[in-house]
């Protein structure tokens, strides 16, 4: 499949639907040649409405916090291929916050654009995200570890949300060290 077509694919897909009870809204972002891939847990409810990956107070955080990069630069479709686990919003759960992506979005689509963007580095957010890759993985230990996915680097992120208080209260650390190294490898990738 040409990265066009897979574009179309994505884009038209609405296998989710039934299950959601509502139309699925693909989410994705960006060029095949693009520097960075960056992969998530799935678009929120407010990221469905606008179909714009990360246009929310953590996307704000990560972009100007953690990555130190403009808005131009984040949403460059040469510097950024962003796409997630579930490419859909896919609706609250019953006992709060968002359903889990469903499986077979990565099945049928994530392992597909990852062959198809020829990207420098990765990057991934979210437990969720990172359990596709590393799955008997420790999710704190991977974030501060240099990893890598089909031979490049691969850096593993806590979710930037505002609503993600714990994690950063229990690893001060990550803030104090490892963000640097993240800013390094994205400035590093994107030339800047
Ligand atoms: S979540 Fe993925 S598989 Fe489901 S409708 Fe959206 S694009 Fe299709």
């Amino acid at each position: 499949m040409d990265f066009q077509e897979l574009k179309s694919g994505i884009l038209s897909c609405r296998l989710c639907w039934e299950r959601f009870g509502f139309e699925p809204r693909p989410v994705f972002f960006g060029n095949a040649d693009a520097c960075i891939v960056q992969i998530s847990q799935a678009p929120s409810k407010s990221v469905s409405a606008t179909l714009k990956p990360f246009d929310d107070a953590g996307g704000r955080k990560l972009r100007k916090d953690w990555y130190k990069i403009s808005d131009e630069d984040f949403y460059d479709p040469s510097n950024f291929y962003m796409t997630c686990a579930g490419h859909c919003y896919p609706g609250k759960a019953p006992g709060g916050g968002d359903r889990l992506p469903p499986a077979v979005c990565a099945k049928k689509w994530l392992f597909n654009e990852l062959e198809a963007v020829s990207n420098k580095i990765y990057i991934i957010i979210g437990r969720k995200a990172a359990e596709l890759f590393f799955k008997d993985e420790e999710f704190t230990s991977l974030v501060f570890a240099d990893k890598k996915i089909n031979g490049r680097p691969a850096y593993i992120l806590p979710h930037p949300s505002p609503l993600n208080v714990k994690w950063f209260k229990e690893n001060p650390r990550f803030l104090r060290e490892r963000v640097k190294a993240i800013e390094n490898a994205v400035h590093e990738a994107l030339g800047i």
